[in-house]
């Protein structure tokens, strides 16, 4: 099992396996999108999965896959598929915008997929398309229903709130009432890097700004106001029983007899770096202890010396320097896109 020098339990691995979107949302991307790593930049499937058996084998066991888009990489099953067969991964799940959903979650859930985390932002179709600059919501709906059918279990639905979109959050709670979805409000994080004096303090640009951020105890007494003045009472905080089996540190309510629940994610207005079990693996083969620290460690090198005791030793390092936490002011360089969300 492994551990941090803080004593942290980190068992759990965010692969990038691309840079590369279908989409261009607002908050994530600027418009003409990032300049893609070239292939040769990019681990292989063959290198990431020399790295997970690597890290498996020191106790790293649940896989995430992300991106930038995960489901635009050709031949993402079959890398499901192999990774599921490495001995000591419990569990593999996928992050997406899910617009490519209808038509994979099939071979996906077959080859091994169990859990996926949809982001969606608005339900209003005009909106929609505004932030992810020209996406489809019927698209991403249809991915959400593609998800349940095949069985996937949690199914997730992750909206970052960010005031300055007024978002119709009581939408999305409505959502978990009649079916099993787990919809999750996350706060704006500033990851990317900070606006320049000539952007406008809007995230209609990549921007972030203090005042677009939504504490997630404002977020749930607005819904849990809507559920009273709705019949369906306030929001109950979820026994862990029927909380979703998560990775990560989600706060969860339901509401009386609704068959999903409604998550809180606070990494502003309430850190959780005590409790982060994860390390990152960039597509570009960097190792990132901490979102919102800087520090990388190369292991595209060590993989492809061929040296597992190096790539090893590269693990061993990344949970040493772990950061113990981030201050409220942190921001990051790379795009989530570029880093994997
Ligand atoms: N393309 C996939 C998707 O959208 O789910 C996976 C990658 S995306 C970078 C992963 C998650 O990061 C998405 O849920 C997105 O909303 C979130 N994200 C991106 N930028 C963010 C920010 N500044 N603050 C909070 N979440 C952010
Ligand atoms: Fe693409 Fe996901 Fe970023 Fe949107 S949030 S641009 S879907 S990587």
């Amino acid at each position: 099992m492994a551990h941090d020098a803080l004593g942290r339990r980190v068992d759990y691995l965010r692969i990038s396996i691309t840079d590369r979107c279908n989409m261009r949302c607002i908050y994530c991307m600027p418009p003409e999108g990032v300049e893609w790593k070239r292939p040769s930049e990019i681990l292989s499937y063959e290198e990431i999965e020399r790295f997970a058996a690597i890290a498996a084998t020191q106790g790293i066991g649940r896989i995430r896959l992300t991106g930038g888009e995960p489901l635009v990489r050709a031949g993402v099953a079959g890398h499901i598929r192999r990774l599921h067969e490495i001995e000591g991964i419990e569990a593999i799940a996928l992050t997406t915008n899910a617009t490519l959903l209808p038509k994979m979650a099939e071979e996906l859930r077959e080859a091994g997929l169990s859990r996926v985390n949809i982001s969606l932002d608005s339900l209003d179709p005009d909106e929609y398309a505004r932030i992810t600059r020209g996406g489809k919501l019927d698209d991403a709906l249809a991915g959400i229903d593609a998800a349940l059918e095949v069985g996937f279990d949690p199914v997730k639905v992750n909206v970052v709130v960010v005031r300055s979109l007024a978002q119709d959050l009581p939408g999305f709670a409505r959502m978990t009432i009649d079916r099993p979805l787990h919809v999750r409000f996350i706060e704006f994080m500033p990851v990317g890097a900070p606006p320049t004096d000539e952007q406008h303090p809007s995230c209609s640009t990549t921007s972030w700004t203090r005042e677009d951020v939504v504490p997630s105890d404002e977020v749930l007494a607005e819904i849990s106001a809507w559920g009273d003045s709705h019949g369906y009472g306030s929001l109950i905080a979820a026994e862990p029983k029927s909380a979703p089996g998560g990775w990560g540190p989600a706060r969860y309510y339901h509401f009386e007899g609704a068959k999903g629940t409604i998550g809180v994610i606070s990494p502003l207005s309430r850190h959780f770096c005590n409790e982060c079990s994860r390390l990152r693996l960039t597509a570009d083969g960097k190792v990132r202890p901490c979102l919102f620290s800087e520090l990388e460690l190369d292991a595209r090198e060590a993989l492809r010396s061929g040296d597992d005791d190096e790539v090893r030793a590269i693990i061993t390092q990344a949970l040493h320097e772990k950061p113990e936490g981030h201050d409220e002011a942190a921001v990051t360089d790379r795009k989530m896109s570029q880093i994997g969300g």
